[in-house]
């Protein structure tokens, strides 16, 4: 079996190696054709179930799978688990698209000085645990709606003080270009306050997501840029990719040096390794690369069953990342996205995991641990951010940062806690009132 894996990854490497990532990517269809061969008749029937997204895995990313069911494979490859969903599993489970929050098509304003564009609706690899999956494909992303919400952001950051009046000035003034909802100004009303107290109101940070903005070629992402950085009240530009992980051969040197152009900003890559695995030569060398153009590379890991459910490879991770110069800053509880029940682990989990490193690693190789509330009202930090939490129900309430409480579930079939993991809980006096009901 050994000497079948080696084969297989040989086949793979041909299709990437010395390639560049145009051709990787077009070699899309063999590497999972090269991959299938570790597929029994049951994968096989799972590649063809039309109600499960499609596999997309390029063959750099397939060349890390060591055997069926590992951590790479589970992010890659299609689980017939994704169709058992409990009505809690949501299909946009960060309410993205309601419309409320969009005022140009590509642009998602929810938070106070932030916001996020959407500029692409394709990835390098398709993320079997995505939020998105559901809703990537429905994003307008072409530049000329990308550059309506870089308007948008700039006439905004020219007309709103965060006074209801300067609201209604700016929605009567656009009426025709934006759509500016009234839930959109009462909430960033009620925003505007403690921004104002806290001394600045405006939009100062934005992110480039999508789909993945390194799908674009050099001169679509360098018009982008370009335009964003004439827009002299955004103070930093960060880009969502998962490519130093999925594609990193995507980080060329013609890039790196298109970026720099643009570095009067401060450009931060916030990028998602997940495994150990995925650090490699070739993802070594791209975050070198951006790190030498002094662009800053943050990490935003997802906790995920079967990947990095427990401490000794999650410890790896963290590790390998701070020895690469990418900050591990943020490690997420899985989402109730659809589609994701075995890839979802609870709570307990996650605290007993991130609780067990502390001291016996470096404090900043350790991230916040974070969840995302349900549509879409803020990250909470655990287990500050948990009011109540059942193990045995599986059932939590969590408290975001306007004080809104929201329900959170574990999967459902994931194993109770064992005996030994209780005793570990109890140690941590902090977790004894989320578990005295045991
Ligand atoms: S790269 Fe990001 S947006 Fe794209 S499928 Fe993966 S998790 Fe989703």
């Amino acid at each position: 079996m050994k000497s079948d894996i080696r084969k297989i990854k040989n086949k793979l490497t041909k299709l990437y190696k010395n390639k560049n990532w145009q051709d990787i990517l077009k070699n899309r269809r063999n590497a999972e054709e090269v991959l299938s061969i570790y597929f029994n008749q049951k994968n096989r029937d799972l590649l063809r179930n039309k109600k499960l997204f499609p596999i997309k895995i390029n063959p750099y990313y397939a060349s890390l799978v060591n055997k069926v069911d590992d951590g790479i494979w589970r992010q890659a490859v299609p689980h017939l688990e994704e169709l058992y969903n409990p009505n809690y599993l949501k299909e946009n489970f960060l309410n993205e698209k309601s419309g409320l929050f969009n005022p140009t098509p590509c642009l998602l304003h929810r938070y106070p000085t932030k916001a996020l564009i959407f500029v692409s609706n394709t990835c390098f690899g398709h993320c079997r645990h995505c939020f998105r999956n559901y809703s990537k494909s429905s994003v307008p992303a072409n530049l000329k709606n990308i550059f309506l919400a870089i308007d948008y952001i700039d006439e905004f950051n020219k007309v709103v003080d965060g006074s209801k009046n300067s609201f209604i000035k700016f929605k009567n003034k656009n009426i025709n270009r934006f759509k500016i909802s009234d839930k959109y100004i009462l909430r960033h009303s009620k925003n505007a306050k403690v921004c104002i107290e806290q001394g600045d109101y405006r939009i100062r940070d934005v992110l480039l997501s999508g789909g993945d903005p390194l799908m674009l070629d050099d001169d679509a992402l360098e018009k982008i840029l370009k335009k964003i950085c004439n827009v002299k009240t955004i103070d930093i530009v960060r880009i969502g990719t998962r490519c130093p992980v999925l594609l990193p051969q995507r980080i060329t040197k013609r890039l790196i040096k298109m970026l720099r152009k643009y570095s009067d900003k401060p450009i931060y890559i916030v990028t998602q390794f997940n495994h150990p695995a995925e650090i490699t030569p070739e993802s070594i060398k791209a975050c070198n690369l951006l790190r030498h153009a002094g662009i800053y590379i943050k990490n935003q890991s997802v906790l995920l069953k079967g990947v990095n459910d427990d401490i000794k490879t999650l410890k790896k991770l963290f590790e390998g990342l701070i020895n690469i110069g990418v900050d591990p800053y943020y490690v997420f509880h899985p989402m109730m996205a659809k589609g994701t029940n075995h890839l979802r682990i609870p709570l307990w989990k996650g605290l007993l995991i991130i609780r067990s490193l502390r001291g016996y690693t470096s404090g900043f190789t350790i991230p916040t641990y974070m969840a995302s509330a349900p549509l879409g009202k803020g990250k909470v930090p655990l287990p500050e951010g948990i009011l109540e939490y059942s193990i045995k129900d599986g059932e939590a309430v969590i408290q975001n940062y306007e004080g809104n409480f929201y329900k959170y579930y574990d999967p459902i079939g994931y194993p109770m806690p064992s005996k030994k993991e209780l005793k570990k809980l109890f140690s941590f006096a902090i977790y004894k009132k989320i578990i005295k009901e045991l």
